[in-house]
This record gives C-alpha cells, structure tokens and sequence, in this order.
C-alpha cells in the first residue's frame, strides 16, 4: 500500500500529514483514498489501465477492506446493499469544476451496469441509461476555461432496479443550466457541444435541410477564438450522440425536430437588429437582415410578421438567463416495488472574483448538500453504533446538529422584494438585505445553519457578503433582481405557441392563448429552492455514499500536484472535519471475520485456524495482544477499534 489508504489511520493527523499523504497516493497513480466509507477521488488527467473488465471482477463482492481504494468498491457496497437489504442508495459526488464529478458518476454506473442483471431486456435498460450521458452532454456540456467537458447543469439521476436488482430504467432531473452560454460565452470557452457536432458531423444533406453552413465562422453564436479543441472529434462525437438518442429512445422524427431546433437556434442568434427613430419620438427596432429570420421562421413553421412583430414589439435582445429547474428526461414507469439508487454529479462550491446570481445559487445548494452530508453521515454512525454496541454516550454528544428544515433568508427576501408593487431594482433589494441582516443580530437563524450573512461597512458598495462553511464570499449584486425574475416576454412564448411544429409548442405551453395565466410565473429562486428542497428530501430517505472529488492542478495536466490548490479544496469539501468526525468514534470498523483473517498469525490459539465463532477468535487475539479493553468494542457483527495506533500496532506486529 502506497501512503495511507483510510485517512482514519493517518497519525498524527494534521493538514499537513493529509494532503502529503494525498499526493504521495497521487504519485503513484493511488487517485482514490477513503475516509472511512467516503470515496476521495484525484483526477489524474490521464487513462489509467484500472476501470478494466478483470477489475470490474476483482472489485465484484469484495469487502471495502480487503483490497486498494478504488470507486468500484463504492459502486459495489452500495449497489449489494440495494440489493440485499433492500436499501435506497444515493451516491453523492461534489467537488469544482474539472475534479471528475462526470467521470466518476460514469465509472460507478458503468460498474453497476456490468454487476447487475443479463438478459436482453435488462441489457437494453442497462445500455440506454449509460447512453443517456452522451445526450446529455452533447447539449448541457461546454468547453470551459476550467474543463474541455464541463457539465453546465446539475444532474440527479435515479436508477431504479426491481427486486432482484435488476435496473428498470431512470429519471433524470437536471439543475441548473446555464441558459445563458447559447447567447454568449466567456472569451476562451465554447457554446454547448451540440453546435459544433452537428455543423462537424452531420451529412451535407442533413445540414441543406436545417439550412445551416459547415463554417462556424458564420454564426455569431459560435465563438471564433475556441472553437476546436485539442482532443475533441466533433464529427465524431455527432456520430456518437444520434446513435445514442436512438437508443434511449427518441423517434427519428423527434430527433429531426431536435435538430431543427439547434439550427433555428444558430440562425436566431444571426439576427441582428437596428434602432430606427419614429415620428413620434419613440425608438423602435427593426430586423436588419431577414434572411436568417425566414429560415429560422421556415424551420419552426412560424409566421414570420408573427415573430417579426413580437421581437419588435417588445423585446429589443432575445434574453436567457441562467437558471432552470428540473426537467424529466425519461421516465420510468413500473408500479411493482422499486430499489432505488440515486446518483449526484452537481456543481461543487463555487468563489470566484465576481460572484454573482448563479454563484449564489449554487453555494446555496452547496450549503444545503454539506448539511446533508453531516446530517447523514452523523445519523449513519449513529445509527451504526446503536445497531452494533449501542453507546448511549455517543448519542448524547452529538443531539446538537440541527435538522435540515431552515429556510434560506436571503433566497426568501429577493422573492419578497421581487414581487413588492413599486420600482424593484438590485439595489433595493440590497438595501433591504442590509437593513433586516442589521436588525437580527440572529439572522443567521433565518438561514441555512453553516452560513451567516456578514455585516461589513467596508465592503464595495453594489456587495454583500455571506460566510459560507466552505469560506467567505463577497457577491455582486448586479443582475440578481432580473435573473430571479427570469421572465420571457408573453408576446415571444405566444409566438412560439403559434409554430407549426410540435417540439416548440411543447416548450412554450405558457404561450398558449387558451391558458392565458395572469398570476407571475415562479421566480427562479423559489423554483430552484423547492427543487433543491425535493431532491435534499429525497436524498434524506436514502443510504448515502459519497465521492468527493479534487483537482490536482489548474493545467487540466496530469502529474502536477499544486498544494494549495489541493489543500483548498480539501478545506472547503469539510474532509478534515469527516475524518474528525470518524476518529471522534472509534476509527476503525471491521466485520470479525476479515478482522480474523488479518490478524490470526499473531497468535498461537487463532493460528492457522480458528474453530469456532468469528467473533470470539478476535476477542482471543485481542486479549492475547495485550490490547487494553477501552480500547476497542465489540459490535455485533464488527469490532470496534478506538485509536489507530491499535490500528498500527496490529499492522506492525503482522509485519515482524
Ligand atoms: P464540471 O463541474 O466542469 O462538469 P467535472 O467535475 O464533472 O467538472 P469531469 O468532466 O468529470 O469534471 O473531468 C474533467 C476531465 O478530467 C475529464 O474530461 C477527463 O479528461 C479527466 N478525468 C477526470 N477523472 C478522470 C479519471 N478518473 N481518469 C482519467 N481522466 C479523468
Ligand atoms: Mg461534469
């Protein structure tokens, strides 16, 4: 064993003693180590020969113990429980952008995949549900300064399986997407995949019906300066997504409907307009060139004066924000008894120079998926030792963590300030926040648990900011008012009711004239806090696993190992506290048996063989050993060690 493989065992423990242990793991291509049951992954930037088929059967009904750390024991713990005790799982992987949330949610269901059920109809479930990723990343992936593959959207997936294990299907529900790169990216990133697949790989044909050029130089929507990236075969990847939206199900007319879409899309951001004075004083605008807007009108089957009038009308800028909820991709439909397994791959903390809206978002769900993580790992030690040794005293000293029922303040005052009659600009909304965080000295009570708002008069004056478990961060309050609001103009959504082609109907029902709704639609705040709210429930009910990822470096480079860079990350995922928390019980836990397998040589009654309970052959070694009885408990079906040092002592004695 390279290192140390469970954190728990490091001695002494310190930061330091952590991180080093890290990278020397990370040296030699060790790019997994626990924290007890909790899966920290490195990314290692290069393919490594361990995600094999033999591995896949090395890894296949093994005890977390008896072999290195590796995902697939993860995968494999989680996947047997759900199986064999007929218990809901969810497997909770965070970290930043470019840490291998993405490949790591593949590697587990890719395990699962080929662990569970055969038989051509399991098959087909097993290969539309790991097909399910290129779809989604073709049009929620971009290229990003951070990631050549980075996931602009949050996604939970469930995979249901029946009672034998076998999968059924999934629901996906995405969080999140960043709506607003179709219209413009950061200098150095691209827009989502999708673009760059289709103009790359469709046939000549193919691109002469969505009317569309080869040259991406054409489009505004398509950034010049990145548009193909180093190891990236678009074409490729074109071939790869139409085989792959065939198999999870989409009929080749929806596909073609898809397709046209993504086309009038490209065309929609070549439309450019002009303000043109009137008699009467008023500026109004006008469609310069209308040639993309009549192919995009040909593609949708949209009146052109209709589209024509509601841009003009109204809108000057066709605008998209950031945020969205959850949007079902499939839906399984069974109604016998389901086994769930639930998989995470969410955006990680985020704190960059200029924070704003989308950033507060997501540390907010961060917030809310670190309180999980406490909430769940506490509950599951607990719930350990009652079942094993039922320590009373355990119990007591850690009543104090709270439940997960707190609102969150600062979400719930922008709703409040967005609906109040009156002008509503960013800047009352802040000075709302200000004075009623300066009235409740509490506040934080208001909010999540970890985080407080931080009253600060020397901070710039459009800011505010909120200490966070992860760390301090100052947001610009610019925009917040707006994106909250999120609203897209009657007149373009009755537009697009009136195409003549299905899909876009589907996505604008608010513009059906029959349905003429004049209550507000949800501002994006509240839907995303009620959708974070559902799935944190969801999460609550099931068995968590988790896998916290981390970047090694900023040069998307293997075998470069930044210290600060790791040891950040390792500060605001709480992993010194998780191995705290571990210690604070008793290290270390093993089912008797393999304890006695390990151990047996250091003593002459329990050597070659014990005849006789598991159980009391360990209580023989231990006593045998010397180790002194306050030391370790004994579980039902686990021994209990206190220190590591028993840990090493045991370990060094099998070594002499
Ligand atoms: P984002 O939040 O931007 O979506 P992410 O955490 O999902 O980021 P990934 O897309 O999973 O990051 O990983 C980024 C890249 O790192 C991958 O495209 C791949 O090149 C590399 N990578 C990640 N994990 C591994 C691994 N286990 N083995 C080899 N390469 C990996
Ligand atoms: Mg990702």
């Amino acid at each position: 064993m390279i290192g140390v493989g469970d954190m728990v065992l490091i001695e002494p423990l310190s930061e330091d003693t952590f991180i080093e242990n890290l990278k020397k793991r990370f040296d030699h291509s060790e790019i997994y180590t626990y924290i007890g049951s909790v899966v920290i992954s490195m990314n290692p930037y290069k393919s490594l020969p361990i995600y094999t088929a033999e591995k896949v059967e090395e890894y296949r009904n093994r005890n977390f113990y008896e072999l290195s750390p590796h995902i697939y024991a993860l995968a494999d713990e989680a996947y047997r429980s759900l199986r064999d005790q007929d218990k809901d799982q969810c497997i909770l992987i965070t970290g930043e952008s470019g840490a291998g949330k993405t490949e790591a949610s593949k590697f587990v269901m890719s395990y699962v995949a080929a662990v569970c059920g055969k038989g051509q109809e399991v098959n087909k479930v097993k290969e539309q549900l790991l097909q399910s990723n290129p779809v989604l990343e073709a049009f929620g992936n971009a290229k990003t300064v951070r990631n050549d593959n980075s996931s602009r959207f949050g996604k939970y997936m469930d995979i249901e399986f029946d009672f034998k294990g076998d999968p059924l299907g999934g629901v996906i529900s995405n969080y999140l997407l960043e709506k607003s790169r179709v219209v413009k990216q950061p200098r150095g990133e691209r827009n989502f995949h999708i673009f760059y697949q289709l103009l790359s790989g469709a046939s000549d044909d193919t691109l002469k019906k969505l009317k569309l050029d080869r040259d991406f130089s054409k489009y505004n929507y398509l950034s010049l300066d990145s548009a193909t990236v180093n190891g990236l075969d678009d074409a490729a990847s074109f071939r790869t997504v139409r085989n792959a939206m065939q198999i999870v199900g989409f009929m080749e007319d929806e596909v073609q409907s898809i397709l046209e879409l993504v086309a009038a899309v490209l065309k929609l951001g070549n439309i450019e307009f002009k303000p043109e004075s009137r008699c009467n004083g008023f500026d109004e605008s006008r469609i310069k060139d209308k040639n993309d807007l009549k192919e995009m009108c040909e593609l949708l089957g949209i009146e052109q004066s209709v589209l024509e009038r509601a841009f003009s009308f109204r809108t000057v800028e066709a605008k998209m924000e950031k945020v969205s909820t959850s949007l079902n991709v499939a839906q399984a439909q069974t109604k016998t008894h389901k086994k769930v397994m639930g998989v995470l791959d969410i955006y990680g903390f985020e704190i960059f120079e200029d924070n704003s809206f989308e950033q507060f978002i997501i540390n907010y769900c961060n917030e809310k998926l670190q309180q999980i993580f406490i909430e769940l790992t506490l509950r599951e030690e607990q719930e350990e030792y009652i079942r094993e040794v039922s320590n009373s005293q355990y119990m007591k000293t850690n009543r104090k963590w709270s439940s997960l029922t707190n609102k969150n303040g600062i979400l719930a005052m922008l709703d409040e300030e967005c609906l109040r009659p009156g002008t509503v600009t960013d800047e009352t909304f802040l000075d709302k926040l200000n004075t009623v965080c300066a009235e409740h000295q509490h506040f934080e009570s208001r909010q999540s648990k970890n985080s407080k708002f931080l009253t600060d008069h020397s901070l710039p004056h459009n800011c505010f900011r909120i200490q966070h478990y992860a760390g301090k961060v100052l947001y610009r309050v610019e925009g917040f008012v707006d994106k909250n609001n999120d609203l897209l103009y009657r007149d373009l959504s009755q537009a697009m009711y009136k195409a003549n082609h299905s899909l876009i109907k589907i996505l604008f029902p608010e513009g059906n004239p029959a349905k003429v709704n004049l209550k507000r639609p949800p501002t994006a705040g509240f839907q995303f806090r009620a959708s974070v709210g559902t799935l944190m429930k969801n999460l609550l009910t099931k068995n968590p696993n988790y896998i916290r990822c981390i970047k090694p470096n900023d040069e998307k480079a293997a075998h470069i190992f930044t210290d600060s860079l790791v040891c950040h990350q390792a500060r605001y995922l709480g992993l010194m506290e998780n191995v705290r928390v571990r210690r604070a019980g008793y290290a270390f836990r093993q089912p008797y048996e393999p304890c006695l397998e390990r151990y047996k040589m250091l003593c002459k009654q329990t050597w070659p063989h014990w005849k006789g309970p598991a159980r009391k052959g360990v209580e023989v070694l231990l006593k045998n050993l010397q180790v002194p009885a306050e030391e370790f408990a004994y579980g039902r079906s686990k021994i209990f060690i206190r220190n590591p040092r028993t840990l090493f002592f045991l370990e060094e004695k099998r070594r002499q």
